[in-house]
């Protein structure tokens, strides 16, 4: 194998999608795709949830809405999380984005310069990150609903600790702002969708859920990478592998060496920690990762094989991800754009 290579299971990605789909209940699920669907592909993983029933779709910024309009046709309702900053208008105009405003210095950006353009809100119902307070909102809810916004939102904190008290505290603060408004409504990601029906309102909105990330725990995995073996060497006892010497052979070993690094998004903290797989035997990482490349123990190996897995089933994005003190949505997001992209499945 020439290149590392990192594979993305499109019928995965649906029947994750399917899955929280489901699990939503009454309310209509849409699809998180910002930051480039969580780095495996804005346009690709898109068009595979379009087409097995998705209409709403949400990005972070307008530009990563106007990539995604061409892909997704007319139709989609394309949602962006940054709400209207300045200089956006053309943007959002012109590729039929709908912002979700998250301050009246953005509710008067928006009706100032695209009076008639459809527009959501972003409600802070206490994770004081994005959205309208409270008593904002109480102030000038009358007016703001009399422009018929065509989404009321917020945005859970603790979601992914079913127990923590924040989770009720956000959703009896959403109620007091949205109860008796006709506008669809809007609260819950991944992990309030597995919260239950009460915080499932109108529309849903997966993200991680569908690449197969914690913490939804039944999600199929999505990704695979395999990284090429550039040589292999004998090493011996008291010798060392890599940048700052930590670490040292206590006796005879054959060390591989990977083409694949902390630029691409295999975070130098996992070094010693993480392994790599040939098939199912895991192989421990041996020495600092390093930029480019990374060490690998292959003594118990009867061959080597051209490639070993970093990705796969038997250590997912999580299981990477804590050998990394991180987290999922993380190892993903910071796959680098060194890698061969295979997409598989029906819709590749
Ligand atoms: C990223 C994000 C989501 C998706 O969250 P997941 O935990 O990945 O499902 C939903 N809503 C908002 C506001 C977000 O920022």
């Amino acid at each position: 194998m020439a290149r590392a290579t990192l594979t993305i299971d499109l019928d995965a990605i649906t029947a994750n999608w399917r899955a929280l789909a489901r699990q939503s209940g009454t309310a209509e699920a849409g699809a998180v795709v910002k930051a480039d669907a969580y780095g495996l592909g804005a346009t690709r993983v898109a068009r595979t949830i379009a087409a097995a029933g998705a209409r709403r779709f949400f990005v972070a910024i307008s530009e990563e809405g106007a990539v995604l309009r061409p892909a997704l046709g007319p139709e989609a309702e394309i949602f962006v999380f940054s709400g209207h900053m300045e200089g956006d208008a053309t943007r959002i105009a012109e590729h039929g984005l709908i912002p979700l405003l998250n301050s009246l210095e953005q509710v008067q950006r928006h009706l100032a310069s695209l009076p008639a353009h459809p527009f959501g809100i972003q409600l802070d119902s206490g994770m004081n990150r994005l959205g309208l307070e409270e008593a904002d909102w109480n102030a000038v809810s009358g007016s703001i609903l009399s422009e018929n916004p065509v989404l009321i939102m917020s945005h859970l904190a603790c979601a992914d600790e079913p127990e923590h008290p924040m989770n009720a505290s956000q959703l009896a603060s959403f109620r007091r702002m949205t109860d008796g408004t006709r506008a669809p409504r809007s609260l819950s990601a991944t992990g309030g969708i597995l919260l239950g029906n009460d915080y499932h309102f109108d529309v849903t909105r997966p993200g991680i859920g569908l690449y197969g990330g914690l913490p939804f725990e039944a999600a199929r995995p999505v990704v695979s990478l395999s990284l090429p073996v550039i040589q292999v060497r004998e090493v011996q006892p008291g010798e060392t592998v890599g940048y700052g010497n930590t670490w040292t052979a206590r006796k005879q070993a054959r060390v591989a060496t990977l083409a694949a690094g902390y630029a691409d998004g295999l975070i130098r903290a996992m070094t010693g920690r993480a392994q790599v797989f040939a098939d199912r035997t895991p192989c421990p990482l041996v020495g600092r990762v390093s930029m480019d490349l990374m060490g690998v123990d292959v003594s118990h190996l009867k061959a080597v094989p051209e490639a070993l897995d970093i990705l796969c089933p038997k250590q997912g994005i999580d299981a990477l991800a804590d050998y990394a003190g991180t987290i999922g949505y993380e190892i993903l997001t910071a796959l680098g754009g060194r890698y061969a992209r295979r997409y598989e499945g029906a819709a590749a």
